[in-house]
């Protein structure tokens, strides 16, 4: 068994009794969960925007390099640089020759998740420069030295007391400060420190192609402050963000919205197109745009799985996942958490070492059907274990295990052959291993039900 197996096993067993974790996960999700209710009943034909940007992202992957050269084409026109990296490796390597040209002290960085898959932090600390997180969740998290939770809501395993604890500690804020009060602390923090810094780092939601734009969509308008004060702006992003047109957005930014918070639109949209122009006041003078593959490519190259690629990252998924809701994200130990991450992280990060993650689905299949890109996501996970077993990478014991239990099964004779008492002792041997040492298995009747079914059949005869 792989380590990775091991610690997620190990993690998973520890959260699911976890009661604290259980209660703040089910009281962020229960909100979440009234937000989208409300926000769907907005639409007249849901179904209908959710096919539309189902088939607007299936042909970008169809097309993609056509709209990838047509992207870095219209970009590069508008004055923005565009930099490829293969990987990780590579996106460290443009990032650090940009900031020693900069001698760049301070980066603010909005939320990004490919950003974490490079582990961008920890390498640009030690290249000795400051990074400072301006989500709200994301500071709260980095105060915290830990790593977002969740795709869309980093702290989403944090109750307001834990953060007013955890405020009072490193900034010595009264433990008994609102909401209201702590974000209005970060603002203010924050406001000093964008007029401080050399480089503005974001993501992108998505990059059209057609204008050669990155669109970017948030809520606390962090995002346009980190792209707008520093002289410098670099956008980081997966190369499957891209959407053909400019005249798509309307029904992709609604469609996110309604599915990461419920709401109509998030509250502040922005498309970038280039550096600050002449006639223009405000603005970085120079624009990045990094493009990294980073394994998307692998899952391209898979024939079932690579409409996973599809994916607008708006963690409905992880929301409606019942692994996930039990477990939390840390378990995962990966960037991309719950349905999608436990599809795409074995191409992402090697099956050998991720392909357990598949098997932590009790293919329900509330996934695929919250998705907004109609990702068949639990099928998905299905072919992914079925890689896994034809690849030989699961643990041979189970496999056996499995095949003995598949033959036994499908013969009566042999289901009844060993009594309900060698069963149970069977079970309290291995139970603890496959069933989890915190609960019971279930108790074999002493008759197997055929046996139970002949007796009363017998009895009814002698009834009669
Ligand atoms: S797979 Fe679908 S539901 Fe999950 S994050 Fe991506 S778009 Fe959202």
């Amino acid at each position: 068994m792989s380590d990775t197996k091991k610690a997620f096993l190990k993690a998973a067993q520890e959260k699911s009794w976890d009661l604290t974790h259980r209660k703040t996960l089910q009281f962020n999700i229960g909100r979440y969960n009234q937000a989208v209710a409300k926000g769907k009943e907005r639409y007249d034909n849901l179904n209908a925007a959710k096919n539309y940007v189902a088939a607007l992202k299936r042909q970008v992957i169809s097309r993609w390099d056509e709209y990838l050269l047509q992207f870095e084409k219209k970009a590069a026109a508008n004055g923005i640089i565009i930099l490829w990296a293969k990987d990780s490796n590579e996106a460290i390597t443009h990032l650090k020759t940009i900031f020693e040209e900069k001698h760049a002290k301070l980066v603010m960085k909005s939320k990004s998740m490919v950003s974490e898959e490079i582990s961008f932090n920890e390498e640009v600390e030690n290249m000795g420069i400051e990074v400072l997180e301006t989500d709200l969740g994301e500071f709260i998290v980095q105060t915290a030295g830990e790593k977002p939770y969740h795709i869309l809501t980093p702290a989403m395993h944090k109750s307001k007391t834990d953060v007013a604890k955890l405020f009072n500690e490193k900034f010595n804020i009264p433990l008994d400060s609102t909401p209201e009060e702590m974000t209005a602390f970060v603002r203010e923090k924050l406001r000093i420190d964008f007029q401080k810094s050399d480089v503005g780092i974001s993501g992108a939601n998505f990059l059209i192609a057609d204008i050669g734009g990155v669109a970017l969509t948030e809520n606390e308008g962090n995002g346009l402050m980190a792209t707008a004060f520093p002289k410098t702006h670099i956008a980081i992003t997966g190369i499957e963000k891209l959407i053909p047109s400019f005249s798509d957005m309307a029904t992709v930014w609604t469609l996110l919205s309604q599915h990461g918070t419920g709401q109509q639109i998030t509250a502040y949209n922005s498309v970038f197109t280039g550096s600050k122009k002449d006639d223009e006041t405000d603005g970085p003078e120079e624009m990045y745009v990094i493009l990294l593959d980073n394994g998307r490519t692998n899952l391209y190259a898979k024939e079932e799985q690579y409409e996973a690629l599809s994916c607008i990252r708006c963690g409905a998924c992880l929301n409606a996942c019942p692994i996930y809701r039990n477990v939390g994200g840390y378990t995962y130990d990966a960037v991309y958490s719950g349905p999608i991450g436990s599809v795409i992280s074995p191409h992402y990060k090697g099956m050998e070492d991720y392909n357990h993650l598949s098997f932590a689905c009790s293919t329900c299949g509330r996934c695929s059907e919250v998705c907004p890109v109609k990702i068949p996501l639990h099928e998905l996970l299905l072919v992914n274990r079925r890689d896994a077993v034809e690849g030989k990478m699961t643990n041979t014991c189970e496999t056996q295990a499995l095949k003995l239990a598949t033959k036994a099964l499908k013969s009566r004779k042999q289901m009844d052959a060993l009594g309900g008492n060698v069963k149970n002792f069977g079970a309290k041997i291995v139970g603890p291993y496959v069933w989890g040492k915190k609960r019971d298995m279930p108790v074999f009747a002493k008759k197997s039900y055929s046996q139970q079914q002949s007796s009363n059949s017998k009895l009814r005869t002698f009834n009669s």
